[in-house]
């Protein structure tokens, strides 16, 4: 029995797991919950899986869980506090960290310390402190198993291969709901425009970072780090029918890839229960209904969130927290209907603009610099 702990339980990538848990209650057991401010269906879960610690971030929503909750034996914890003590505890062995934005790096690493196996679904933190976490996760011997659909299709890929014969990553993208559009046309683009994402249902957040492919420049960062291998080596293929979930091509011209219907289930199931494969219900591919399977170049001069995504990772540093931090305010903004589409990628542009990068940035470092970004562009916008 595997025990797990999901922060960010009640989100896309969280309501998956627990269906998998659900699915599966000889093998896996939730030991700990966490979301944002959701009482009601963290109230839900918890009477359903029984874990035996629940956190809510907003601290008045974790009196009322409380409150809620009182018949049961389950504690209630609020705010970082509540995240470290989950990260930390001893009946979870594997973290499945699926919460939303940076607030992931510290129960991140706390939970690595505590030798805890992490599920990694929270891009946002291995792009903004991948040069803390990975050498972390190495020295304490844990493992961080991708969760993220292409990154599983790379690991997958990489199943009994040398990575020192890795030629090149193929790294797959839809291309989101604006693909072909020209940059007078991404203008007008409203915020419901960027919530129809064609293959994939997922959070609002990284919905918007599909449609600007800001999202795309964050996994090839997520690659850089899980798979350690330089950004020359890392190429985006716009692939819109989302049945490649990402490749690896080797020295002698091999591609090996993972195909499959898009299905969040089957990577977080895979990370899961790695390396066995077990049975997952729902759709399965049917190439003959496929029929066709195409790839494109990105645009990355008319969708520069992509652009700018590789100059922050090639600059390094502390540019990557700019990038990221000044895309989550800008994004929150977005979904706020206080910005307009394209001001997005233009405002990330202008926050690392102005930004006096620090090298080789500590924990504190990452955290006043994600601060400054956001700040900039509350100012800004
Ligand atoms: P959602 O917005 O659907 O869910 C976010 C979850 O995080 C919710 O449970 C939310 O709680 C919780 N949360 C937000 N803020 C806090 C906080 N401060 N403390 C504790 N919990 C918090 O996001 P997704 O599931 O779509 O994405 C989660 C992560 O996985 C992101 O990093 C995303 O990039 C990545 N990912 C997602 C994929 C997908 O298919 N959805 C695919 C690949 C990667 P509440 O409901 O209370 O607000």
């Amino acid at each position: 029995m595997k025990k797990i702990g999901v922060m960010g339980s009640t989100g896309s990538i969280g309501t998956q797991t627990l269906e998998i848990v659900r699915d599966n209650p000889d093998r896996l057991q939730i030991t700990a919950l966490a979301a944002g401010r959701n009482v009601d269906l963290l109230e839900k879960q918890v009477r359903e899986f029984r874990p035996k610690l629940a956190v809510l971030w907003d601290e008045e929503a974790a009196a009322s869980l409380k409150t809620k909750i009182a018949d049961l034996p389950v504690e209630v914890a609020a705010g970082m506090d509540g995240l470290l003590k989950m990260a930390a505890m001893e009946e979870v062995e594997t973290l499945v960290t699926a919460v939303v934005g940076m607030i992931g790096i510290r129960p991140t690493m706390e939970a690595i310390k505590n030798g805890k196996e992490i599920a990694l679904a929270n891009k946002e933190t291995l792009v903004t402190a991948g040069h803390l976490i990975m050498p972390l996760a190495k020295e304490h011997g844990v493992r961080i198993l991708p969760v993220d659909s292409e990154h599983s299709a790379i690991f997958q890929s990489l199943q009994g291969e040398k990575r020192s014969q890795i030629r090149k990553i193929l790294l797959t993208a839809s291309g989101g709901p604006f693909r072909g559009k020209t940059k007078e046309e991404l203008a007008h683009m409203t915020l419901e425009d960027a919530l129809k994402h064609p293959n994939w249902s997922m959070g609002r957040k990284i919905t918007v970072d599909s449609s600007t492919l800001v999202n795309k420049g964050l996994e090839v960062m997520e690659v850089k780090w899980l798979f350690d291998v330089p950004l020359e080596k890392i190429q985006v293929v716009v692939h819109p029918q989302s049945i490649l979930h990402s490749a690896v091509e080797y020295d002698d011209g091999a591609v090996i890839g993972q195909m499959g219907v898009p299905d969040m289930k089957l990577p977080i199931q895979y990370a899961l229960f790695y390396p066995d494969r077990l049975p997952l219900s729902g759709d399965k591919l049917d190439l003959f209904k496929v029929g066709t399977m195409t790839f494109e170049e990105p645009d990355p001069e008319t969708f520069t969130g992509l652009k700018l995504a590789y100059e922050a990772a090639r600059t390094g540093g502390s540019m990557p927290t700019v990038f990221n931090a000044a895309n989550e305010e800008a994004v929150a903004l977005f979904l706020d209907h206080k910005c307009r589409f394209l001001q997005i990628p233009e405002i990330i542009g202008k926050a690392m603009e102005q930004h006096k990068v620090i090298a080789d940035p500590d924990l504190t470092q990452i955290l006043d610099t994600e601060k400054e970004a956001r700040d900039f562009v509350r100012r800004k916008l």
